[in-house]
């Protein structure tokens, strides 16, 4: 599509960040220009308008993910819901835990916070080895989720993340 096409010229990548051998691709290059921003809105909007069944609620990744993730909220008007690393979020959590190069990390949702049964979106901005995402959906399972559909603006295609997450379906707008 033109329009992402667009917004791919607009995402600078950085090498040996945030440490030596990784290339860094930045979405927030995009928020700097509103013209182009306003475009991957309207992709993001056109794209969770063809989800069905229709999506209830958008659980959103900590940090990146928030920007996508209150705009699409607002737009229809379902319930935001954030997903942070642990000790972020007050109140009772569920966590879950997963395995990246070095280390583990923990991810926690607020208990009732995804009602059971709903209809959800899990939205990122970029998807790399799939263990975020991966991790996000156990959160989402113990809350009772049903239909998960994960959306992410750029899929990073050679560390093969989509197999990570092939339990429901993936959208991915941008692929590198
Ligand atoms: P994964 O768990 O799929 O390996 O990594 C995805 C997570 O790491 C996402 O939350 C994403 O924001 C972050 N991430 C990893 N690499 C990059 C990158 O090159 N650019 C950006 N913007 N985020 C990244």
């Amino acid at each position: 599509e033109e329009k992402l096409q667009i917004v791919k010229k607009h995402i600078r990548n950085y090498n040996d960040f945030p440490k030596k051998g990784i290339m860094f691709w930045d979405v927030f290059s995009v928020l700097k220009e509103p013209k182009i921003f306003h475009l991957l809105k309207e992709v993001l909007v056109d794209t969770v308008k063809k989800i069905d069944p229709p999506i209830e609620c958008i659980a959103a990744l900590d940090a990146r993910g928030f920007l996508f993730g209150s705009l699409l909220s607002l737009e229809f008007n379902v319930p935001f819901v954030p997903i942070r690393k642990k000790g972020k979020l007050p109140g009772c959590t569920f966590r879950a835990s997963y395995s990246k190069e070095y280390g583990e990390d923990t991810l926690e949702v607020q208990i009732g916070s995804i009602k059971k049964g709903q209809k959800l979106l899990i939205i990122d901005d970029l998807l790399a080895t799939g263990g975020t995402l991966a991790c996000s959906s156990q959160l989402a399972k113990q809350c009772g989720a049903e239909d998960i559909t994960y959306l992410v603006v750029l899929e990073l295609e050679d560390l093969k993340g989509r197999e990570l997450i092939s339990d429901h379906k993936l959208i991915s707008l941008i692929k590198l």
